[in-house]
């Protein structure tokens, strides 16, 4: 069996099946899969219709892709491999996919442990024997409050700015964190001000907005209103409050954020640690930001690992 990356994404080519999971691009001769709809990793469904869960599927379909949804537990078999999802607890729909060909390969894509208020956590694989694991944020400097804590913070400062008349922006991706915020907001009773792919994708999970542009918006936003946003609106928020007459007050939601919350979608340092000391893995091949630094820290936890840096042979 070969394990390589291939670009962004990574292949598992066992010699009678080439699966490639999340490769920016098709790969010739492989089956492709998807673990979930965020634009880095869905590049090979421009061109495919790769494998999918059903929830990514669904958003594939709003944003214009196209893709073949296979539930999670679901088994299908490609050559001497059996390819099947479980939950990735990242964003909805989002999941790690299980290689299966007498020895069993994990490939987590983006992942996280804690739940939130859409999603559950990650599930842990059992008897895995090769975890390639994403590692964003797998150095120590990477330690995210709990969302018990992080939720009742911007749950105080939006409402704090609202009543002294400000509109407030939360910015995250508008797939994923948009619909944690919109449902963190509905489950406080405000109803948030959203663009069109955020509403689109929202509506996917049943959770209530104001899309702008619509009827009634202007009416809407003639009082204070929490705005959720992409984050390269911050851009345009100057425009946006010259014309709504109204101070917009803004944060990013994001594990990058310096001066917002910390809302990260991706587990940080000790959940990667905790993850992969429930899974014990016979082998870790780390990948994406830290993969080297992460590598490092779990050989010294004396576990055989690498980043998936060149072709791994098994
Ligand atoms: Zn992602």
């Amino acid at each position: 069996m070969l394990i390589y990356p291939w670009k962004s994404g990574v292949v598992i080519d066992t010699g009678l099946a080439k699966i490639a999971v999340d490769t920016p691009k098709p790969v010739p001769g492989a089956v492709h899969v998807v673990t979930h709809a965020h634009a880095d990793h869905i590049g090979a469904a421009r061109k495919t219709a790769p494998f999918s869960t059903p929830g990514t599927h669904e958003i594939l379909k709003v944003l214009g892709y196209s893709s073949e949804p296979l539930r999670e537990g679901a088994l299908r078999v490609f050559g001497d491999a059996d390819v099947s999802f479980i939950s990735a607890g990242h964003i909805p729909g989002s999941a790690q996919v299980v290689i299966d060909n007498g020895k069993r390969i994990v490939v987590t894509g983006d992942w996280k442990l804690e739940d939130d208020i859409l999603e559950p956590g990650a599930e842990i694989p059992d008897d895995a024997d090769v975890l390639i694991l994403e590692t964003t944020f797998g150095a120590p400097q990477y330690q995210f409050p709990p969302r018990k804590e992080v939720y009742p913070q911007i749950e105080k400062w939006a409402k704090t700015n609202l009543s002294i008349g400000n509109h407030v922006a939360l910015l995250g991706y508008a797939v994923g964190k948009s619909q944690e915020l919109a449902a963190l907001l509905n489950s406080l009773g405000i109803v948030p001000v959203v663009p069109e792919r955020t509403h689109k994708v929202n509506a996917l999970f049943g959770l209530s907005d104001v899309l702008i542009g619509s009827d009634g918006w202007r009416e809407y936003v003639s009082e204070p209103r929490v705005f959720v946003l992409p984050p390269n609106f911050s851009d345009i928020l100057p425009a946006l409050e010259v014309e709504l007459g109204r101070k917009i007050v803004a944060r990013s939601c994001s594990g990058w954020a310096r001066n917002g919350f910390p809302l990260s979608s991706h587990a940080d340092f000790w959940q990667t640690i905790e993850y992969v000391q429930r899974v014990e893995p016979k082998l870790v091949l780390t990948y994406g930001g830290n993969a080297h630094q992460m590598a490092t820290v779990l050989r010294r936890m004396d576990y055989d690992a690498r980043p998936l840096t060149h072709t791994v042979m098994l």
